[in-house]
């Protein structure tokens, strides 16, 4: 039986399969297909709720007596944007000038086949891990995200699978593989403000309650003072504002109503509760402001929004899990890999609730983009970090506690 140790033809066989989010299009069936000749049980549980797509999950164990590794990611894709703008077609996996190309060559089932060729290299050479290796991949990451990997989180906890650490696969590298490991992510929160005036006509502002000048007191105090300096591990906290509608065709009427929408990615300064109630404290202060708004007595009447959940902050401590991978990205390229935190949310957030989770992955450059590609040259490096950092975090064991079986 051969095994699915060329990281080049894995991926050609991910991005034949058209997974525009929510369709699984076959990419499940290929990944199941590269898993069982390695001896993973494979699972495809499909989940379900009102008002989303049903989205259809594979869960693989490989078990082995000793700590439980877990690989996330997914198999969906972003669409392919204008078809004709590609250079080659996006569900071919064509190789030009030592790069595939196809939509999610590098986001991410390039990350995907990374991890199976390096499980089946080290299958091969050892006869697999002194432990479980287990994928959790979800068709439902580019979408709505609620039938993907929170629900399968749960489904296998449920079942009593137990972790002992992660790593996503996602796309970490800005320039080149090595540059950077995400060892946390900031928190994500959006809302709306909107302002309640009084319409009338603008050469009689003292008639009406201009909503605008209420606006701009208010989005001035979203802005400013600075929420906080940065952390040792993250970025400052920033707002920014996303939106400001007003609805109004007319020059010479002032409006009734005018809307702010903002978005705010914090550290771990905050949780999202502290940084909602300090967000509340400065629109209240703001709204007795009279700097745009002379001669009015009440405060800027608003309400304020939040929209969807918020994303929670978090940060990995586990120095064991992140100097084994660390370590492998050394050892491998040469270059040692920032430990970041930045950039947007992504499905670690979910997984920090059940083990420690780091990501790495392949370089970011042309994802979500027309002609996305990957070097081959980089899908052998990340094959060969990866196996590495299998090999090194199961040699390293878990002296702290007992194997969680
Ligand atoms: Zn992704």
């Amino acid at each position: 039986m051969t095994l699915p140790t060329d990281p080049v033809a894995n991926l050609a066989a991910l991005i034949r399969c058209a997974s525009v989010t929510p369709a699984e299009g076959g990419a499940l069936s290929a990944l199941e297909d590269m898993l069982k000749p390695l001896g993973f049980s494979v699972e495809r549980p499909v989940f379900s709720e009102a008002g989303t797509p049903d989205i259809e999950n594979l869960y693989a164990r490989r078990s082995g007596n000793g700590p439980h590794l877990m690989f996330a990611g997914h198999t969906d894709v972003v669409p392919v944007g204008d078809e004709s703008s590609w250079t080659h077609p996006p569900f071919a996996a064509e190789i030009a000038k030592g790069e595939m190309f196809g939509r999610g060559a590098i986001d991410m089932k390039g990350g995907i086949a990374c991890f199976i060729a390096a499980v089946a290299r080290h299958v091969d050479r050892t006869g697999g891990p002194k432990g479980s290796v287990s994928l959790l991949i979800t068709g439902d990451e580019e979408g709505p995200a609620i039938n993907g990997t929170t629900k399968l989180l749960e489904w296998a906890a449920a079942k009593g699978e137990k972790w002992d650490a992660s790593i996503v696969g996602e796309p970490t590298n800005p320039e080149t593989l090595g540059d950077m490991i995400k060892i946390g992510r900031r928190g994500s929160l959006s809302g709306s403000v909107i302002v309640n005036g009084r319409q009338g006509h603008a050469a009689y502002p003292q008639l009406a309650d201009n909503p605008v000048r209420g606006l701009l007191s208010l989005v001035e105090g979203l802005l400013h003072p600075a929420f906080d300096k940065g952390t040792t591990d993250f970025q400052p906290t920033n707002l920014e504002v996303t939106s400001i509608d007003v609805g109004n065709p007319a020059t010479n009427v002032i409006p009734a109503k005018a809307t702010a929408t903002f978005n705010i990615r914090f550290n771990d300064t905050w949780t999202a509760e502290t940084i909602q109630t300090e967000i509340h404290n400065r629109l209240d202060r703001a709204a007795k402001r009279k700097k745009y708004r002379t001669g009015k007595k009440t405060p800027v009447d608003y309400e304020l929004v939040w929209r969807d959940r918020p994303s929670h902050v978090f940060l990995t401590r586990d120095d064991r899990l992140i100097e084994a991978l660390g370590g492998s990205v050394q050892a491998v390229t040469g270059r040692t890999p920032a430990l970041s935190t930045s950039g947007g949310t992504s499905d670690a957030r979910f997984i920090k609730d059940y083990c420690p989770v780091v990501e790495f992955g392949l370089v970011g450059k042309t994802m979500h983009m027309v002609d996305e590609r990957v070097a081959l040259a980089d899908l052998e490096t990340l094959t060969q970090i990866y196996q590495r950092f299998i090999e090194d975090w199961f040699e390293r064991g878990l002296p702290d506690h007992a194997f969680v079986g």
